[in-house]
C-alpha cells in the first residue's frame, strides 16, 4: 500500500516536472499565463487526498504546479536582505522533493555556511541520528531552515530577515506537501506556528501549518548542551512516526 503510494507519488513528481519544463519553455508555454497571473505556490494544485486518488490522472489537477527547483529559480542569488553581505553559501534546504515529513531549522550555522546544505554540523550530525532513529535515510525527508543564509556569529535571526525569507519556505513546503513538519527549536516553531508560546510548551503535541501537521520539539544544538532532554525529542519523533 505503502508502495503504491510511493509509485503515485512518483508518477505525480513526474507529471509535475513535465509541466514545469513546458512552462518555462519560454513566451507561449502552455502554462506561462499562470505563471505570470502570479498564482501563489500550491494553489489549485489539488489536496494530497486528491493528488493519491488513483482515478487521478493529473488532467485534473492544477496546471500550475510549483516545483522546488522554480523555487530555488526564483530565490535565485538573493539579495533581498543583508545577510547575503557576510555570507559565503546560501543554504536552499535538501532531500525528497516528495517528503512525507520537513524538518524546519533556525537558520544556517558557519558548517552550514561553508557547505551550503543545512544541519551539516555537530547539531546536524545529531539530526542525522535522529532521522536514522526513525528508521529513515537523510535523503528519504527534507530540510531546511527558517532562514537561507547564516545571521554573523550566529546571532538571533532578526524579524525582518524571517520576514523576508519566510514566503520561500512557504513555497518550499507547498511544493513538497509533506504529511508532518518538524519544528526544530523556538525560533522554528514559534515562528511557522505564529506564537509566542515557549518551545517547552508546544513540543509533545500536533499543531497546524497551513494544513500540515506541524510537531514542535527541541533543536539538536539545544540537545548537545541538555543531553537529558534527548528523551523528550524521543517522544516527539514517536509521535510523528505514527502519522508517518
Ligand atoms: N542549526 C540550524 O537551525 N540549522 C542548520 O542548518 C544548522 C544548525
Amino acid at each position: 500500500m505503502e508502495r503504491e503510494e510511493d509509485l503515485r507519488e512518483e508518477m505525480l513528481d513526474l507529471i509535475r516536472s513535465l509541466k514545469g519544463h513546458v512552462r518555462q519553455g519560454g513566451v507561449g508555454g502552455r502554462y506561462d499565463h499562470l505563471f505570470l497571473k502570479g498564482m501563489k505556490a500550491g494553489e489549485g494544485r489539488g489536496t494530497r487526498q486528491e493528488r493519491l486518488d488513483p482515478e487521478n490522472t493529473g488532467e485534473n489537477l492544477s496546471a500550475f504546479i510549483r516545483t522546488l527547483d522554480d523555487v530555488r529559480q526564483e530565490l535565485g542569488d538573493c539579495k533581498r536582505c543583508p545577510l547575503h553581505l557576510t555570507r559565503r553559501n546560501l543554504v536552499f534546504g535538501e532531500g525528497n522533493p516528495s517528503a512525507g515529513l520537513v524538518f524546519i531549522g533556525e537558520a544556517p550555522g558557519e558548517e552550514e555556511d561553508l557547505q551550503g546544505r543545512p544541519f551539516v554540523g555537530r547539531a546536524g550530525q545529531l539530526l542525522t541520528r535522529i532521522i536514522e532513529a526513525m528508521g529513515f535515510e537523510r535523503q528519504d525527508v527534507y530540510i531546511c531552515n527558517i532562514l537561507k543564509c547564516r545571521p554573523p556569529r550566529n546571532r538571533n535571526p532578526k524579524q525582518e530577515e524571517m520576514e523576508t525569507c519566510e514566503p520561500f519556505l512557504i513555497q518550499q513546503i507547498e511544493a513538497i506537501r509533506p504529511k508532518v513538519i518538524c519544528a526544530l527549536g523556538s525560533f522554528a516553531a514559534r515562528r511557522i506556528l505564529q506564537t509566542d508560546v515557549p518551545i517547552t510548551v508546544l513540543r509533545g503535541k500536533f499543531h497546524e501549518f497551513r494544513g500540515v501537521r506541524v510537531m514542535p520539539t527541541y533543536h539538536p544544538a539545544y540537545l548537545l548542551r541538555n543531553p537529558d532532554a534527548k528523551k523528550q525529542v524521543w517522544e516527539d519523533v514517536q509521535l510523528i512516526m505514527k502519522v508517518l
